[in-house]
């Protein structure tokens, strides 16, 4: 028989959204002994940092709007995307009809509020099923001194979507703010005059008491927790599952220097996120190069679940896939910016070592990314690759940490930035090719191109500006293509982009309980896996919110088959 140091109904190890979902779920639905650990002395892992947006078709805000959307226009629009050998029916079938009940249970019973991004369009619009909106939320704003003393613990959302890295701002404000849509320097006047009017705040936290995207949604989860008395233990890594005969039974876990033995009654949910900082992990599974400091991923994620998964003997899947995204490595900065928007409104281009264009940069990130690794070879290399831009892009829109001209002129531009190989500057295409080592020729050829194009609103190389998606961080004054603008007014300058990623997808594959099978198809009894230690159900990214919004579906699942919950 086994000793333990304590005893849980259900003991979750991982405190990203869907780990907080799967302990608020098996609460409410019958379990009253749960705990979450998280390896971390933050919690909120990489969705605390995310912009917090889940993707549910047939959502309450869908249903209310009247919006025609369905299980089956959902499934005919994955099925163009995903193969059914990458994932099976039951777990996307699970995911579809369960979505839209998690999201009204957690309404119903919860501080969880989700608000609909009704023009926030899938990624692949040119296809059958797509919808241009309304198949994404994002979290409603929340007040962190709704926390009480944890709001100090709480992992804040990624600087990148934070003003002056104190304001948080939403998604629907992103849009505005980023690209300086009409009506934006009201947008940005109303935050700032909130932050500093509220003085008693800022005596307390240097962030603006309002959350929004990725930890607002982590903060209703744990302020939902904390109405049930719901423990979550900081700084207290997993280390081994203990299972007897093939039945998971509890972990073992370090805190404060002690090893402690656990024991979940009824299950243990695996929540621990995927393996993007694990350099040897990265090079044994993902496509190369790979350096996980290209990676937005939070720092703890280092795989431990999915070695313990293996060790047991479960079956993995897609682990040569990650949820890619160009980075941003800025200089003296922990983790890197996503390069989603800046690289797609008009006037600038990414190009590769020789000086050409790789792919529409307008299109969805990943689509992107992923064309990048097929285009990139030896004799050909895509990687590194630059942003290039001139004066009136710098103007008129925000560039990762250069902000506008307006907000960072030139001369306060870190010169570290320059030294570091991360930024140039040029009066000519020309000196700036030399300056970042790009055939100055090809450079030249691109730029042209593309100012032709932005006079003939049509791209011949890569189709830019042709989809509903493309044209959503388009800039609507600009015609007649609002993905395409001249590159022509000095100074020139280049930004550059790595491949990068915002966490690995590949995992443990579970069946529609989210309990984990082995190689054979068996269930490992007590052991459910979500999130990205899991095998992934959208590995294409077919909308906006397309890792959050299964994490949390199967985290539903789990609660319920860990309760017997109908
Ligand atoms: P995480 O949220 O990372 O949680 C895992 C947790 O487990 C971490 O806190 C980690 O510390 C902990 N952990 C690891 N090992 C152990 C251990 N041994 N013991 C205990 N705890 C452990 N996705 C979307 O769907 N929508 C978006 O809008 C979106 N925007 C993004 C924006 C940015 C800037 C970034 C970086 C990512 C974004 N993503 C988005 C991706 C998304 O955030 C992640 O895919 C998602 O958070 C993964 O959830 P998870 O629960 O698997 O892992």
């Amino acid at each position: 028989t086994q000793q333990w140091d304590y005893s849980y109904d259900v003991v979750v190890v991982g405190s990203g959204n869907g780990g907080l979902t799967a302990a608020l779920c098996s609460y409410e639905m019958g379990a009253r002994d749960v705990l979450v650990v998280e390896k971390s002395d933050l919690y909120g892992g990489t969705s605390s940092i995310s912009g917090g947006g889940v993707w549910i078709p047939g959502n309450r805000y869908a249903r209310a709007a009247g919006a025609e959307d369905s299980v089956e226009k959902a499934r005919t629009y994955l099925r163009q995307l995903i193969t059914e050998e990458e994932v099976p029916d039951y777990q996307l079938d699970a995911f579809l009809e369960n979505g839209p009940k998690m999201v009204d249970f957690l309404h119903q019973r919860t501080r969880v509020r989700y608000v609909t991004l009704e023009h926030y369009p899938d990624y692949y619009t040119n296809l059958e099923g797509a919808m241009e909106g309304h198949r994404s939320m994002e979290p409603e704003t929340f007040a962190a001194s709704e926390l009480g003393s944890e709001w100090q613990r709480l992992r804040r959302t990624h600087p990148m979507m934070h003003l002056g890295g104190r304001i948080g701002f939403t998604q629907v404000e992103a849009a505005l703010l980023i690209g300086q849509q009409p009506g934006w320097w009201k947008t940005a006047v109303k935050l700032v005059a909130d932050y500093l009017l509220d003085i008693p705040w800022r005596l307390r936290d240097k962030y603006h008491r309002r959350l929004a995207t990725g930890c607002a949604g982590v903060a209703r989860l744990r302020a939902s927790m904390q109405d049930r008395d719901i423990p979550l233990w900081l700084n207290t890594p997993m280390k081994r599952i203990i299972d007897e005969e093939g039945v998971v039974l509890g972990i073992e876990v370090v805190r404060n220097g002690e090893t402690l033995r656990i024991q979940a009654r009824k299950g243990v949910v695996l929540a621990a996120g995927g393996f993007e900082h694990n350099q040897a992990m990265r090079e044994q599974y993902l496509p190369r190069p790979t350096d996980h400091r290209w990676s937005a991923g939070t720092l703890d994620n280092t795989g431990d679940a999915i070695l313990e998964g293996q060790r047991l003997g479960a079956k993995m899947h897609l682990m040569d896939g990650a949820w890619w995204c160009n980075t941003i490595s800025v200089p003296g900065e922990e983790i890197p910016r996503l390069s989603i928007m800046e690289k797609s409104y008009p006037g600038s281009i990414v190009v590769n070592p020789a000086g050409e264009r790789f792919g529409n940069e307008s299109q969805n990130y990943m689509a992107f990314q992923l064309e990048t690794f097929e285009k990139h070879t030896e004799e050909n290399p895509c990687i590194p690759s630059w942003q290039i831009f001139d004066a009136n892009f710098r103007a008129n829109y925000f560039v990762g940490p250069l902000y506008t001209s307006a907000f960072r002129p030139d001369w306060a531009i870190p010169a570290r930035y320059e030294q570091e190989g991360f930024f140039a500057k040029a009066d000519t295409i020309t000196e700036l090719a030399s300056k970042i080592d790009v055939d100055p020729q090809g450079l030249a050829t691109s730029v042209a191109k593309m100012n032709e194009y932005a006079v003939t609103g049509t791209d011949l190389d890569f189709h830019r500006g042709d989809s509903a998606y493309d044209r959503y961080y388009g800039d609507p004054r600009v015609s007649p293509n609002p993905c395409l603008a001249p590159i022509d007014k000095p100074p020139y300058y280049a930004m550059r982009v790595d491949p990068g990623d915002f966490g690995t997808q590949g995992g443990m594959v579970c069946n529609a309980d989210a309990q984990v099978l082995r190689e054979d198809g068996s269930v490992i009894q007590g052991l459910y896996a979500i999130g990205n230690c899991s095998a992934p159900t959208l590995p294409c990214y077919p909308g906006p919110g397309s890792t959050l919004g299964p994490a949390m579906t199967f985290a539903y699942q789990a609660a319920k088959a860990i309760t017997g919950y109908r």
